[in-house]
């Protein structure tokens, strides 16, 4: 007999969801190792945004979707580059999924948002983020008899047989009839960025936004019993000066973003995941232009600079400008993260850029706010304000700020985790941001993350739970 059923490691989104179907398709004796003081993980600092299709929530809503319209969508995304089976499940999963939540008391809003540029909105938002998600989790897998060891650190998985028998801390081990890792992603370990998430790593000016138990553990737990990592590259970033420290994950809609060659590349109110990708493809940098009336609006038109964001939710204050304040152009100047000058073609020769292309760009993108319409990438209209009023700032701005990352361990639709012969190594599965290969080429949008977390942690729960009783049954000692 073992000493458990299902062993959990790691306490996020994925992890609680995991414990709690294990014990709905059986599993009795269900323990989660959590290496932190605190439950919850990046999971608890998220914005609580979680993605799926066909919930009870959208028929409210009066949106109908077919069984595989996400599926389609996040393929068509993603140029299929994606791991399809598990994508495939989570996606028609999703919607139950977020019943199933709502049923373990995670307070959903009634209303929708978009989290990308889907057709219908498709993003859940729990009434007081991811603390209120992790909050809802821990409380439904404590009145389960789950139980939660804190301050435990897996550092080496038991192996008997080419099958995985157990987790050990140190000198402490216990057995399992199966494992689920579920150690969130390796935003916190730098050495790991450089090596898995390479377009994010710049080594001045690259940081974490997310929980610092995100290092990695599961690729080195998994990796010794050779499992496969796949999702090179892959994850969310968004845009910073460096040396802030300050996540921005949405541009206000009147800062103007130019490439390397003094070009506009895209539509400045994008979802954050398109406009990675489009930083991406030009070059890894741009640089945000702002005139003086961004920094201190005339009365008349205080409410466009204000509203000046697209995406707007139920669960969050209105968003503000993070960077393209007042107080913090004058802290990114001190620091040479900004500068200013009286005329555009001044300014660009002193960030680099071909002053007559930027000068071009400003007329031609002018010309865009007085029609209020956007001919080269489409912004709204009521985001277009022209940059006439001197002086003006550009601050050049890099992807280093990891949200999530994407590399991570390979799994088939049923979680189970991929060894390098191609086959499941026996007794070990993996779910949340430590798999790899659900991000395809870029982020779909809010709530990608949470939906695969929750669901895929549901998928390893029960498959862990079946896998622990056929263990059981079969009388197999560890
Ligand atoms: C600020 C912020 C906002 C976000 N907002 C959203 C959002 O609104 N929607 C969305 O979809 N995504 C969002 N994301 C991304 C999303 O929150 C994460 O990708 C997701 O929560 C990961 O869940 P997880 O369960 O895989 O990992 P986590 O929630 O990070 O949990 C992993 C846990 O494993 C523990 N652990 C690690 N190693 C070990 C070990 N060896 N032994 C024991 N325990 C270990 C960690 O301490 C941690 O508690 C956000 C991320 C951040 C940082």
């Amino acid at each position: 007999m073992t000493d458990v059923d299902v062993l959990v490691i790691g306490s996020g989104a994925a992890g609680l969801c995991a414990a709690l179907a294990a014990v709905e398709h059986g599993a009795e004796r269900v323990l989660i190792a959590e290496g932190s003081a605190e439950v919850g993980g990046s999971s608890r600092l998220s914005g609580g945004i979680v993605m799926g299709s066909r919930s009870a929530i959208q028929y409210a809503n009066e949106i109908h979707e077919e069984e595989d319209d996400l599926f389609a969508d996040y393929r068509s995304l993603m140029r299929w580059d994606i791991a399809a089976g598990p994508v495939r499940k989570f996606a028609r999963r999703s919607g139950e999924t977020i019943d199933w939540l709502a049923a373990h008391g995670v307070p959903f809003f009634e209303r929708l948002i978009f989290g990308g540029e889907e057709r219908q909105p498709r993003s859940h938002a729990v009434d007081g983020g991811g603390q209120a998600l992790i909050e809802a989790l821990h409380r439904a897998a404590s009145t389960r008899d789950v139980d939660i060891a804190l301050g435990q650190r897996v550092d080496r998985l038991l192996v008997q047989n080419g099958r995985v028998v157990g987790v050990a801390v140190g000198e402490d081990e216990i057995t399992a009839g199966a494992v689920v890792l579920a150690t969130g992603g390796f935003g916190a370990s730098p050495e790991k960025i450089a090596e898995l998430f390479p377009s994010a790593w710049d080594p001045e000016r690259t940081w974490y936004i997310g929980h610092d138990g995100a290092r990695g553990d599961a690729l080195d737990l998994a990796g010794a019993v050779g499992a496969q990592v796949t999702g090179q590259d892959r994850g969310l970033r968004t845009l910073g000066p460096g040396g802030t420290f300050v996540n921005e994950a949405l541009l206000p809609g009147w800062v103007v973003l130019l490439d390397a060659d003094g070009h506009r590349f895209a539509d400045e109110t994008a979802p954050y995941g398109i406009l990675d990708n489009a930083v991406r493809a030009h070059g890894n940098r741009c640089v945000a232009f702002i005139d003086s009336a961004a920094l201190a609006p005339p009365a008349e038109l205080a409410d466009r600079y204000r509203l000046a964001y697209k995406q707007v939710w139920p669960n969050h204050p209105p968003f503000r400008p993070r960077h393209y304040t007042p107080d913090m152009i004058e802290f990114m100047l001190g620091q040479k993260r900004a500068f200013v000058a009286d005329d555009l073609a001044s300014l660009a020769t002193e960030v680099g850029l071909d002053p007559v292309a930027v000068t071009g760009e400003i007329v031609r993108y002018n010309a865009f706010a007085d029609a209020g319409s956007d001919d080269d990438h489409g912004k709204a209209g009521k985001f277009l304000l022209p940059l006439r009023t001197p002086p003006y700032y550009a601050v050049p701005l890099y992807p280093i700020a990891v949200n999530v990352t994407g590399a991570g361990l390979r799994i088939d639709d049923c979680a189970r985790v991929i060894g390098a012969d191609g086959q499941p190594v026996p007794g070990l599965f993996a779910a949340g941001e430590c798999t790899g290969g659900l991000f395809g080429p870029l982020y779909m949008g809010s709530g990608n993350s949470l939906g695969l977390a929750t669901g895929i942690g549901r998928i390893a729960g029960e498959t862990a739970a079946l896998e622990a009783r056929a263990v059981e049954a079969t009388g197999e000692r560890h």
